[in-house]
């Protein structure tokens, strides 16, 4: 099908960067980017390639004042034919839906979400990078765009997607990361937005990464809100024990732990491979209890920047939880050789998890 976007060329290209290990994240931006308006009566219109470059908004914006503001993050990968692919990216469109239906804002058609995805990425697919684990990462956001100052759903939004080459999260090899246990602050609760990929969530979560940050802590665990006794995730990664062989992952029943596109694809890649796996509540006491009697095998997190996380230690106070001797474990090294493998275009797509770009 087809849905007509225009598409406007930019007169000025931006130099690409030469060196692709140089790219970082989120750093640098394409040529172009996609727009599409809300207005009430009209519904989702007008979508657009454009030149990339500053959106102008009215200082009474909702979003500035409100948060009405939700996102996602997938990436496109260029496999050694050249072609360029996108992973699951349904599974990204469909997760941006939900997070618009707890934050009032109306769906978009995941057709159109999909073909928007494909014609940016195309009009600069020359910006997708080269090297080795080097990716364009996708940014899809909404904004809520009424000039008002009164709290309630703006009746008008725009749909933005930027594109932004990046460098391979493991440029000398994966690397086992230090997680601090988040005793004072929490994510969410039950019946947040635990579930939802908004900005408010991360707006929320930055003053226990800069705990973490000050500590030389990667990353932070955060614990369930109402007990402070379950772990929910880890900052911007969801994560996973190996306790005697049986790979664990918090359950997503309450609503407090965002459905992570890598989380569901670990789950089926290893059920598929044999693993025994369960989605289930587990405590931290549970996992300190494991390390102690030599039973805790391994921890990793997983989200779409690293894929894979090995955590080397967690900390909780002055207690050091050290795991698997701080080295990479074999179930992290598996699931990041079979995504990887598939997102590259290295290992065979059984599941019909990849889509074509072109
Ligand atoms: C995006 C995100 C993840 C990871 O999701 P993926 O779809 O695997 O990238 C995990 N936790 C939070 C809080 C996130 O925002």
């Amino acid at each position: 099908m087809s849905y007509d976007f225009k598409i406007e060329r930019t007169a000025t290209p931006k130099v690409k960067p030469v060196d692709e290990s140089k790219l970082g994240f989120g750093k640098i931006f394409t040529d172009h980017m996609f727009l599409m308006n809300y207005d009430e009566g009209q519904g989702w219109h007008d979508g657009r390639v454009v030149p990339y470059g500053p959106i102008s908004l009215d200082p009474s914006a909702m979003v500035f004042h409100y948060a009405q503001e939700l996102f996602e993050g997938l990436k496109a990968y260029r496999t050694a034919d050249g072609d360029i692919q996108l992973f699951r990216p349904q599974k990204n469109i469909e997760r941006m839906n939900n997070t618009c239906d707890r934050l009032c804002v109306p769906r978009l058609d995941p057709d159109m979400v999909l073909e928007a995805i494909k014609t940016v990425v195309d009009v600069d697919s020359d910006w997708v990078p080269h090297n080795e684990g080097t990716s364009l990462y996708i940014r899809p956001f909404i904004i809520a765009t009424d000039e008002f100052l009164g709290v309630h759903p703006s009746h008008s939004y725009l749909f933005a997607i930027i594109l932004s080459p990046v460098g391979s999260y493991y440029p000398n090899g994966m690397d086992p990361v230090k997680i601090a246990i988040e005793r004072e602050y929490v994510r969410c609760v039950k019946g947040g937005t635990g579930m939802a990929k908004a900005g408010g969530n991360y707006a929320a979560s930055l003053i226990g990464q800069e705990k973490a940050d000050k500590m030389g802590y990667a990353q932070v665990l955060w614990l369930d809100g109402v007990e402070r006794k379950y772990i929910d995730e880890v900052g911007a990664m969801n994560v996973f024990f190996v306790i005697d062989g049986v790979v664990i992952t918090p359950e997503l029943t309450d609503g407090n732990i965002l459905p992570g596109v890598t989380r569901a694809s670990c789950i089926e890649v290893l059920k598929a491979h044999g693993y025994k796996v369960e989605e289930r509540k587990i405590s931290i006491d549970e996992v300190k209890e494991a390390h102690k009697n030599g039973t805790l095998n391994e921890s990793f997190g997983t989200g779409t920047a690293a894929v894979i996380s090995p955590v080397g230690e967690y900390i909780d106070g002055d207690e050091h939880i050290v795991i698997n001797n701080n080295e990479i474990g074999e179930v992290a090294q598996f699931l990041y050789d079979e995504l990887t493998g598939i997102q590259w275009g290295k290992i065979e797509d059984k599941n019909g998890w990849i889509v074509k770009v072109k």
